[in-house]
């Protein structure tokens, strides 16, 4: 407490003129240095000045309060200031790390995905190395207005790292305050299904349209069962939507790309083309397979 450093002091002296005056702002200097003329003020020994030396400012005045048999000096006003400000940057930073931690959990990215990024995932071939910088380029050209809605489709065999990318992108843009959502397709589509039941307030078109709202959809597992027509349909009207919205979707799938575009059909197929929409095949461990085509158009 008689540390003339000591911030705490600023608290005893703002409780006191807060009687006279309201509250004040610990932030603003000038509104401190208008504190301390008005406590010294009605203060008998407010004349007791003294020079003191700061560590961090150097010199400055300090002036003797008394608290009823209490005296007290008066801190430096630079480190009272650096308090404040500080307490302003740890405010904005708590509220922004909730921000990202909301962000983080509608993403719903699956824990055991939680950790990859596009930092962590590693590259021992050319294919690799070129799959990695699609998702890179993806995620920096996001936010480009030319880059609108562009959509990706990873395919390949299970194990090759076609959601840790996805995931990678998810997080770099989540870093960017972008929204994100990670849904496999069969949890989207019992989703829309769920709205069939009578006693479910929302409509098949308004859990359609949610689908809609974030920047980026990850569709997981496309093609994973074969799909009921009708499964189909609720398919390609999220790709529709999304494609309407002008939003990006990235699609993840074991199937080959022929197999894909057979699965959620031509005209969905022929949105995720749009506007440079890519298609990477996460091919490394299908070695027998002879084609190896990193990328596709
Ligand atoms: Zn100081």
């Amino acid at each position: 407490m008689n540390h003339p450093d000591t911030p705490v002091l600023l608290s005893e002296i703002t409780t006191r003129a807060s009687t006279q005056t309201g509250v004040f702002d610990m932030t603003n200097p000038q509104k401190i240095s208008n504190v301390l003329r008005l406590v010294t003020g009605d203060d008998p020994d407010s004349q007791d000045t003294k020079t003191v030396f700061c560590d961090l400012h150097g010199l400055y005045s300090s002036r003797k309060m008394t608290f009823g048999s209490r005296a007290e000096w008066t801190g430096c006003p630079a480190c009272i200031d650096d308090y404040g400000k500080r307490q302003v940057r740890e405010q904005e930073e708590s509220r922004q790390r909730a921000k990202r931690e909301s962000l983080m959990a509608s993403a719903a990215i699956p824990r055991r995905f939680l950790n990859r990024t596009l930092q962590n995932f590693e590259t021992k071939t050319p294919q690799q190395e070129r799959a990695l910088g699609v998702a890179r380029q993806y995620a920096s050209q996001f936010l480009d207005t030319e880059a609108r809605g562009r959509s990706l489709l990873f395919c390949g065999r299970a194990g090759t790292g076609k959601t840790h990318l996805a995931v990678g992108i998810a997080q770099e843009l989540l870093a960017k305050d972008s929204t994100v959502i990670f849904t496999t397709v069969m949890d989207a589509i019992r989703t829309v299904r769920e709205t069939y039941r009578k006693d479910t307030p929302l409509t098949e078109r308004e859990v359609i349209r949610r689908f809609t709202l974030p920047d980026l959809v990850i569709l997981d597992e496309v093609g994973t069962q074969m799909g009921t027509d009708a499964e189909k349909v609720t398919l390609f009207d999220l790709i529709n939507a999304r494609y309407n919205a002008e939003k990006s979707l990235i699609l993840i799938s074991n199937l080959g790309l022929q197999e894909i575009e057979n699965y959620i059909g031509e005209r969905s197929f022929d949105r995720l083309r749009e506007n440079g929409g890519q298609a990477v095949a996460f091919a490394w461990e299908s070695y027998r397979k002879t084609k190896v085509d990193g990328e596709t158009q």
